[in-house]
């Protein structure tokens, strides 16, 4: 009991706020978060947190917050109630159907869908109610290299192998700084902590990287590399590995298909060739593919920066192919993949799948690809722009700000002025959701329950983590799940008051459905309705989580192994429950046509002769230009944590970080106002300077400029900064994978 006379309570809760899936401990005073620290005995995280982490006591009582739906008039937002709002929507949303086809909607889904579990269980609803093809994500900003290398390589877009850092005795890190970001399609709480163990059982981390980040600092070795050269190093390395036989496909030697075109097209690309290109010398490139080689286990693991560049898919299918060459795909200490406890096999025979296939359906402008259902957001602009048929008059975002986040943000800001009616699914009034005409917001973070649907399919060990709501909804407060399958029901034409009780039910039969026919699955044959009865009382995401559970690869089968996994165990672990460490999955994780690794897929192997084209491209030592990457923060997640003062406060942290060389031909000075200009646009933020990047590098991090009239981030607005998204081009972007180009963009800088 506290002075005051309310009762102290300790929680446990699973921070969502970024891939890393920490145990938080929280003390609450009614509804009021007391005091955040880290949970010692989750099993997982063992009691890590970042500062974001413990921002979320901010984050929950934030008064910049939307608390009520929204409709905005003119330039003025209004609370409304629940049925108002719908009503609103279903009058905008209603006739632009009914005139232009459901063409004319798209969806954006923001980054935090991918840690939300309401978002993750409802969306396939709300886009299969909308039937457009206009449906576009943060995934083409940032992580559809990954996906689609390893959909051609393994079968599944998120079949993608993560490094087994616990037992790794060298691991080799391109374009990631979990120091700043602990870890991205790779979930590892305190990795940091993770790689120091590693270095103290006598492993080595060599991390490649254009800047000398904090990771970098910490590492045995760093390599500048320029960026978006990570194929060519790459390339490099596979060419060392045949050029000195050192090729060993260890277990997985009977699942390769491939092997020889991999060679030929490695010959050309030996260290001396790549070398002037990426800034690395020839020799350190044998050296480090000898190590890979003589390491007891190895792994390669790249992120942002692999995949934010040109290149993008061939870097990330070229780690791949450097995990496979070496004997570590798959084996402890390598690259293995996770088995999470939701996760579900295909229809098909273990080990031989559909494969994956892209263009079924292609942007309406520029005629470009869908990947997994998703066009390039470098897209979404010309979409909203373009007279003529098929022309998006709409837009649903949830949980996203596109106008900061995507290429050439100020083409995009102004195409959403233009929309004929846009709703939002978000937590404040930013530069994205102030189009919105209707903003709904979800129910405060601790009135949900949380499970980490997505990310727990990437993560290091098999760990499983259900949070239950520690608070009670108040009058007015709607779950979000409730509002999403609203939507659906009114995008799918059934007005404003659809039953979304109906809806959820619909869900969850066609899911048990899945089930009960699934070869293999622990439920197959089973009666549906004696599943149904079994769930019944639960409904909304649980109740599907329940479901997922049940019949995943740990499952209680609905009683088949009393022993499995439900979530009325997980409810019983409020510290998570660890299912142990990564065990080799080949070839029954695999869902290519084949059944095997195809280490050389067609489409990479035409992209080859792109990337030779720039072997000969200049340095700006060379006469070339400077070129732009990003950066991270360990207090920032992409545009939505700048509203909060505690992670906000201190040094000004947008700004462009420019090398001492660089920055004494151009004049530039240390915290003067510095232009940086590109093809698509320009931004002015104080220099840095810094021999923390290399000469011919700058760096800006990315999601700020919230100096945008209309928004309703009073903190955010105070450190306003500026959006380095203004300076990609649209125009720019992985022709693989239609991922945006944010990393190697020509700029020009200049004292302002
Ligand atoms: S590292 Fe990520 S998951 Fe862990 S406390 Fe920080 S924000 Fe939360």
């Amino acid at each position: 009991m506290t002075p005051g006379g309310t009762t102290t309570r300790t929680e446990y809760r699973t921070c969502h706020l970024c891939e890393a899936t920490c145990g938080l401990e929280l003390h609450l005073e009614g509804r009021d978060i007391t005091l955040v620290r880290g949970d010692r005995d989750d099993v997982f995280s063992h009691g890590f947190l970042c500062p974001k982490g413990t921002a979320l006591k901010q984050l929950e009582a934030d008064p910049d917050r939307i608390r009520r739906p929204l409709v905005r008039r003119g330039d003025t937002f209004h609370e409304v109630s629940w049925d108002e709002a719908f009503e609103e929507i279903d009058a905008g949303l209603a006739p632009i159907r009914d005139q232009y086809g459901p063409d004319a909607l798209a969806i954006y889904l923001g980054n935090p869908s991918a840690h939300n579990l309401a978002g993750l269980v409802y969306n396939r609803a709300l886009l299969q109610a909308a039937r457009t093809r206009n449906v576009y994500s943060a995934s083409t900003v940032d992580q559809m290299p990954k996906q689609v290398s390893a959909g051609l390589m393994f079968g599944g877009g998120l079949t993608i192998p993560v490094p087994d850092v616990d037992r790794t005795d060298y691991l080799l890190m391109l374009g990631a700084n979990p120091y700043a970001s602990n870890g991205s399609l790779m979930t590892a709480p305190d990795l940091p902590g993770r790689l120091r163990a590693l270095r103290a059982r006598g492993g080595k981390l060599v991390v490649v990287d254009p800047r000398r980040t904090k990771t970098a600092e910490e590492a045995d070795e760093h390599l500048p590399i320029r960026p978006a050269t990570d194929a060519l190093f790459l390339f490099a390395l596979v060419h060392v590995l045949f050029a000195d036989d050192l090729v060993d496909l260890g277990d997985v030697a009977a699942h390769v298909s491939g092997l020889e075109e991999v060679r030929r097209l490695a010959a050309s690309f030996s260290p001396d060739a790549v070398a002037p290109a990426c800034g690395i010398d020839a020799a350190v490139i044998r050296r480090v593919a000898h190590e890979l080689v003589a390491a007891p286990t190895a792994a390669v693991y790249g992120r942002i920066g692999t995949c934010t560049q040109e290149f993008g898919t061939l870097a990330s299918w070229l780690v791949d192919v450097v995990n496979v060459c070496t004997g570590n795909l798959d084996r402890p200490g390598g690259a293995m993949f996770t088995r999470a406890a939701t996760s579900v096999g295909s229809n098909n025979a273990a080990g031989r799948g559909r494969g994956v296939t892209f263009g079924r359906r292609t942007s309406r402008v520029r005629g470009l690809p869908e990947f997994f259902g998703e066009l390039p957001v470098v897209c979404l602009a010309e979409e909203i722009e373009a007279p003529g048929d098929g022309r998006v008059r709409a837009l649903v975002t949830i949980a996203g700000n596109p106008a900061v986040s995507t290429p050439n943000s100020d083409q995009l800001r102004r195409a959403l002025a233009s929309l004929d009616f846009m709703v939002s699914l978000d937590i404040y009034v930013n530069e994205t959701t102030r189009h919105a005409n209707v903003i709904l917001p979800p129910e405060p973070e601790l009135a949900r329950g949380h499970y980490d649907l997505a990310l727990y399919n990437l993560a290091i060990r098999n760990v499983a983590n259900y949070s239950p709501p520690l608070l009670e909804l108040e009058p007015g407060e709607v779950p979000e799940w409730r509002s999403m399958l609203r939507l659906a029901g009114v995008i799918g034409g059934q007005g404003a008051h659809a039953d979304v009780d109906v809806l959820d039910d619909l869900v969850l039969s066609g899911l048990v459905a899945k089930a009960v026919a699934r070869p293999g699955s622990n439920v197959e044959g089973r009666d549906p309705d004696e599943l149904l009865k079994a769930l019944a009382t639960r409904r909304g995401p649980e109740r599907i989580l329940d479901l997922m559970l049940r019949t995943g690869p740990y499952g209680d089968g609905f009683g088949a192994d009393p022993d499995g996994l439900s979530l009325a165990v997980l409810e019983a672990s409020p510290h998570g429950i660890d299912l142990g460490p990564l065990q080799p999955r080949i070839p029954e994780v695999l869902r290519t046509p084949t059944g095997m690794i195809e280490l050389a897929p067609e489409a990479c192997v035409a992209d080859v002769e792109r990337l030779r084209s720039v072997l000969d491209r200049p340095s700006a030592r060379d006469g070339g230009p400077l070129v732009l990457v990003g950066r991270r923060d360990l207090r920032s997640n992409n545009s939505w944590m700048h509203n909060l003062q505690v992670l906000v406060k201190g040094k000004v942290r947008c700004t462009v970080h420019v090398h001492p060389d660089d920055a004494a031909r151009l004049g530039l000075h240390d915290g003067a106002d510095t232009r940086v200009r590109s093809s698509s646009g320009e931004i002015v933020l104080p220099a840095e300077v810094t021999d923390a990047v290399m000469p011919g590098v700058v760096s800006i991090p990315h999601g700020w400029g919230h100096d945008a009239a209309g928004t309703r981030m009073t903190t955010a607005a105070r450190h306003a900064g500026a959006n380095s998204n203004v300076l990609a081009r649209t125009d720019l972007f992985d022709p693989l994978s239609g991922n945006a180009v944010l990393s190697g963009i020509p700029v020009e800088l200049a004292a302002v």
